[in-house]
């Protein structure tokens, strides 16, 4: 594919173009069905890899409170 053909794409299309590559993180042939197949600012994902980085992110910039402790 020619680098021009890959500026002129849509949004569809590398979305397209993702359910065929594989993950960028763990290389896993990605299929929607199956692994699941998610697009971030680092190239496709598998949604593993995905939810992975997810909770990483939580962990560091937590949202909410999920489990509350009762301290004593
Ligand atoms: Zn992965």
């Amino acid at each position: 594919m020619l680098a021009k053909e890959l500026v002129a794409m849509n949004e569809v299309d590398l979305l397209r173009l993702c359910q065929t590559t594989k993950c960028a993180q763990c290389g896993v042939s990605l299929h929607e069905s199956t692994t699941g197949t998610r697009k971030t600012a680092d190239g496709c994902l598998c949604s593993d890899c995905y939810f992975d980085r997810f909770d990483e992110e939580l962990v560091a910039h937590p949202i909410g409170t999920p489990r509350l402790h009762k301290g004593r």
